[in-house]
């Protein structure tokens, strides 16, 4: 049995079967085979020898034609070492005698060999590469195929990977991907979002660990602990049974509070939202009685198909989110793409600090074909229920002031067509760059609505990458500064008397719930999951206790502090609650 600590980014437990995905993309199988098999293992070895060899002879021959002799020799050295006596007897006899699968042993073989060679000083040390090269070539003929298995499974399994991007987790089989688990990534990376969305639970940030793991391995992953065991022996995984099962009990007890209205025990009542990906999320917030949507990030749409969708494609999905919500609102974001967000083919910005980058609404304004679209679908939709449009990573008035004038221009557009539209639509702003927060009396008149959006929020301020599991001791919600910052937005939304809520991922931590009622925020925009719990919560506490908490909080001076006042508070008025 091995423990493995990583970053907690989804809840809940799952047990299962391994998938293992390397860093290359390939998914790696069993470590053993059958007795039985290992005739039929022998030939796909032979077989993959071959097409090696045959692709190793094709470039030799390429290369010397193009680049004289001395090059091609390179290749040639591959090829004799591929098809040498003495690499085919090991790994032979690795899987005739001790049952190992072709590709384990083609790793296990040439990785020491790589190994060999790199201890050694001097030029044969470069020698390694070659070595990689050849694991690289035999592992694709004997795997075939690559990342695009997560998409088509026929059984349930764990998705264990060296990193996942949103889009390739936007992917994933929904129906047999039990949760995952990767090597890198941080809290608040859009892979931890996705997860959300999936409602699995999935671990993130957990350093090299792909070695020690083969395919079918039965590991347990918990998304509350931030914890993944390999191989569990029999006393852990009756723990994680008997967790997983008190879980889904608390799970039904929460559901009778879907009726219940989010009110506070001294009468006030709080809107609490669902964030969504995907149209399909809405079934989720209805089921759990959430008052609306208060952030669609519609980039998803993007992000799943590979591609810049059509008016129609995006009109689709709004029409049947908003038909679903009936007279309930639904904040529609615009598109949010660059930074960790980014389509398969979106390799085309090379930029050196993405977050920093053309990303967001700096992107909409300069692919304005692809914003006009977007925004003539969500005005469209605008007649079918109560849409709102909101518009991301707004850092300045400027800004704000041309992404409305696009919105104006759509508008002026669909009349001259006599397309039908809701004049009056809200039109909103995210609050995610602290250049905002300072900005906000001035912003806060140009806009109907205002929404925190933490996860970016924690990043700028902090200067901490929400993505980078190196630097996650630094990306804390509760950091004074933070709450500094939201203190200071809340207080500006109340003078303007423009409503604020908060979509960021701090607004779905039960711990945290007290603490923003206290410091004034009456909107909670959190993942469908965890509407039950915050609604649990909101509704065991009063406002002048919440005020309390929050005074008490913002004379501390670290997160550390911050958070283990918060847990005890939480624990004394909601026991079993998780933190
Ligand atoms: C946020 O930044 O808090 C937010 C809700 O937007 P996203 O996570 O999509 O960047
Ligand atoms: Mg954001």
């Amino acid at each position: 049995m091995q423990k493995l600590q990583g970053i907690a980014v989804s809840p809940g437990v799952a047990i299962g079967e391994a998938l293992v995905i390397d860093n290359e993309g390939f998914r790696i199988p069993r470590r053993f085979v059958d007795r039985d098999a290992v005739v039929d293992e022998l030939q796909r070895l032979e077989k993959a020898i071959a097409a090696a060899g045959a692709e190793i002879a094709r470039n030799r021959d390429a290369v010397t034609q193009e680049l004289g002799e001395q090059y091609g020799k390179i290749f040639e050295a591959h090829l004799q070492m591929l098809q040498g006596a003495s690499l085919r007897n090991e790994l032979e006899e690795m899987i005739s005698q001790r049952h190992y699968s072709p590709e384990y042993a083609v790793s296990r073989t040439l990785r020491r060999y790589a190994q060999v060679l790199q201890r050694v000083e001097g030029s044969l040390a470069e020698r390694a590469s070659d070595i990689f090269d050849i694991e690289k070539r035999l592992l694709k003929h004997l795997l075939g195929r690559r990342r695009e298995d997560i998409a088509h499974l026929t059984s349930p399994v764990l998705v264990l990977a060296h990193n996942l991007t949103p889009s390739e987790t936007a992917n994933l089989d929904r129906h047999f991907v039990r949760g995952f688990a990767t090597e890198i990534g941080g809290p608040g990376s859009h892979t931890a979002i996705v997860a959300e969305a999936l409602e699995i639970p999935a671990v993130v940030g957990l350093g090299a660990f792909l070695n020690e793991v083969s395919g079918g391995d039965l590991v347990i992953l918990d998304g509350d602990k931030g914890l993944v065991i390999l191989q569990p022996d029999e006393e852990t995984l009756a723990h994680y049974r008997h967790e997983a099962e008190e879980l889904r009990l608390q799970a039904a007890r929460l559901e009778q509070l879907r009726d219940l209205p989010a009110v506070t025990r001294d009468g006030t009542q709080i809107l609490l939202l669902g964030n969504i990906e995907f149209p399909y999320e809405v079934e989720h917030c209805v089921d759990r009685g959430a008052d609306g949507i208060g952030l669609y990030r519609t980039e998803f749409l993007y992000l799943e198909s590979g591609q810049e969708p059509t008016e129609e494609v995006h009109f689709d999905a709004y029409c049947q989110v908003v038909k679903a919500m009936g007279d309930k609102p639904v904040t529609i974001r615009t598109f949010d793409m660059g930074a960790d967000k980014l389509v398969r083919d979106g390799s085309a910005l090379d930029e050196k600090n993405p977050f920093l980058g053309l990303r967001s609404i700096r992107l909409a304004l300069r692919n304005v074909p692809m914003f006009r679209t977007q925004l003539r679908a969500v005005l469209r939709a605008s007649v079918l229920g109560k849409v709102q449009i909101m518009f991301p990573l707004i850092s300045t008035l400027l800004e704000l002031r041309q992404a409305k004038l696009f919105l104006k221009d759509v508008m002026e557009d669909l009349d001259e067509h006599g397309i039908p539209f809701h004049r009056e639509v809200p039109v909103g702003m995210m609050v995610e760059v602290p250049a905002a927060v300072m900005m906000l009396d001035q912003l806060a008149a140009e806009v109907d609505f205002l929404s925190i959006g933490t996860n970016d929020l924690i990043q700028y301020t902090l200067a901490v990458d929400r993505s980078n599991s190196q630097v996650v001791h630094l990306y804390n919600p509760t950091d004074p500064a933070v709450l500094k910052l939201i203190q200071l937005s809340i207080a500006s939304a109340e003078r303007c008397r423009v409503p604020i809520g908060m979509c960021g991922q701090m607004s779905a931590t039960p711990a945290n719930t007290p603490l923003l009622l206290g410091l004034g925020l009456r909107q909670f925009s959190v993942p469908p999951l965890v509407i039950p719990e915050i609604k649990n919560i909101i509704r065991h506490v009063t406002l002048d206790e919440c005020r309390g908490i929050s005074e008490r909080v913002l004379g501390m001076e670290s997160a550390r502090e911050i958070n283990s006042y918060l847990a005890d508070e939480l624990r004394k008025r909601i026991p079993n609650v998780t933190e």
